[in-house]
C-alpha cells in the first residue's frame, strides 16, 4: 500500500475537547440588607456572588478556593439550585445529551433532575438524621423518588454501604454508633445511591482528622474513577486542593480571580491574589473555618471597591487598577484565566 508523503508527515490532530458538563456564566446571588422596622427599605445589597464563570469538564475535579467570605459555599449552592441564583446561568448537560439551565428551571422540571446533582457536606456530625437508620437515610432518595422497590432498594443501600467501605449490618444502626470518617463515608454514599453525575463537595473533609481525611479522599478518588463523577470541591486547605483537584478556580469577592490546573496554579500563580493567599499562613477561626493571614481587610461584599476588588489589598496595584474591573481571560497559550490588569491575553 502506498502512503503519500504528506499523509506520513501530517501529526495526528488532536482529540476533540469534551463538552463541558456544567457551564456557569454571568452567576450572581445579591441578599437584600433591610433598614429597621416593618415595612423597611432596601438599604444596601451583598453581593456574594458577583459575576462568576467557569466551566466544569467531565471526570474531573475542579478545586473553589479562596478565604471566607469569597462566595465559595453561596456560589456552591446556587449550581445545585439549594440558593436561587439573581442572575445569570447554570448550563447543565443530562445523562441524555440535554442540555438545561439550572439556575432558571421550575422546581417541577428540576425535580427529575435532583439524582444527578448531589452534596457532600462539610460536617457528618449534623447532616445526618440521628433518629434515622443508616439504611433509613442511604435509602431516602429512593424514597423521595419512588425508584424500585423495597427489596431493590435494601439491595442498592447494601452494595453502596459496601463500595463506601462500610458493612451491610451498618445499616440497622443509628450515626452516633459511628466514628467522624464513618459518618462522612455514610454522606457520600446517601449522595451516590441515586448514581448522580455532579457532586459538590462542600468542605467534605474539613471536619475530620488528617489521616482520617486522607482515606476519605482516597476513597472520593476511586469512586469519581468507577462512577465516571464530576466534582466541585469547595474547600480552604490549599494542600488537600493541591493533592486533589485537576484545576483551580480562585475567588475573591464572589468571582474568579484565577482559573488553572493545579500543578500550575500551585508553582506559577499568575493573579497577586492567588500569590498572597498561597504565601500567607491559614489560621483556625473559630467557626472553624480557615481564615488566611493575607494583608489587609477582606472586601465588604455590601460595599465593593470599585475597579478590580482586590486594588485596596493588592501589592501591584497601578493606573486602572482603581475604576476599571479587569475581566477573566484566557493567557494564550496555555489554560490559566485571569483577571488582572498585569496580564493581557497575549502574555
Ligand atoms: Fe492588583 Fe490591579 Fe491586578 Fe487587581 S487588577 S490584582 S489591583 S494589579
Amino acid at each position: 500500500m502506498n502512503v503519500s508523503a504528506s499523509a506520513m508527515t501530517t501529526p495526528p490532530s488532536p482529540p476533540p475537547a469534551p463538552e463541558p458538563l456544567v457551564r456557569v456564566r454571568g452567576l450572581c446571588k445579591y441578599f437584600p440588607i433591610r433598614g429597621k422596622g416593618i415595612l423597611s427599605k432596601v438599604v444596601a445589597t451583598v453581593r456574594a456572588v458577583d459575576d462568576l464563570n467557569f466551566d466544569l469538564f467531565p471526570g474531573e475535579t475542579l478545586g473553589l478556593v479562596g478565604e471566607s467570605g469569597s462566595g465559595k459555599t453561596t456560589a456552591a449552592r446556587c449550581l445545585l439550585r439549594a440558593l436561587d441564583p439573581t442572575a445569570g446561568d447554570v448550563l447543565f448537560r443530562t445523562p441524555g445529551g440535554a442540555t438545561v439551565n439550572l439556575a432558571t428551571l421550575p422546581e417541577r422540571a428540576l425535580k427529575p433532575l435532583r439524582p444527578h446533582l448531589q452534596m457532600i457536606f462539610q460536617d457528618p456530625y449534623s447532616s445526618l438524621n440521628p433518629r434515622m437508620t443508616v439504611g433509613e437515610i442511604v435509602a431516602e432518595p429512593l424514597l423521595i423518588h419512588r425508584m424500585g422497590t423495597r427489596r431493590e432498594q435494601e439491595e442498592r443501600v447494601v452494595d453502596i454501604l459496601r463500595r463506601v467501605g462500610l458493612k451491610a449490618e451498618h445499616r440497622t444502626r443509628y450515626p452516633h454508633a459511628f466514628s467522624g470518617g464513618q459518618r462522612q463515608r455514610i454522606g457520600i454514599a446517601r449522595a451516590l445511591i441515586m448514581r448522580p453525575s455532579f457532586i459538590v463537595a462542600d468542605e467534605a473533609v474539613s471536619a475530620l482528622d488528617v489521616s482520617v481525611q486522607a482515606q476519605v479522599l482516597n476513597l472520593l478518588k476511586d469512586l469519581q474513577e468507577e462512577f465516571k463523577l464530576t466534582y466541585l470541591f469547595v474547600a480552604h486547605n490549599l494542600d488537600v486542593v493541591r493533592h486533589f483537584c485537576d484545576r483551580v478556580a480562585v475567588l475573591y469577592a464572589g468571582r474568579v480571580v484565577e482559573l488553572a490546573p493545579a500543578a500550575e496554579l500551585f508553582s506559577q500563580p499568575k493573579h497577586p491574589y492567588t500569590r498572597a493567599l498561597l504565601s500567607a499562613v491559614p489560621w483556625p477561626d473559630p467557626d472553624v473555618r480557615m481564615r488566611f493571614d493575607v494583608p489587609g481587610e477582606v472586601a465588604d461584599p455590601s460595599r465593593l471597591p470599585s475597579g478590580c476588588a482586590f486594588h485596596p489589598r493588592c501589592p501591584a496595584c497601578f493606573g486602572p487598577c482603581k475604576t476599571q474591573r479587569p475581566e477573566l481571560k484566557r493567557l494564550s497559550p496555555t489554560f490559566v484565566q485571569v483577571a488582572c490588569h498585569l496580564h493581557s491575553p497575549a502574555d
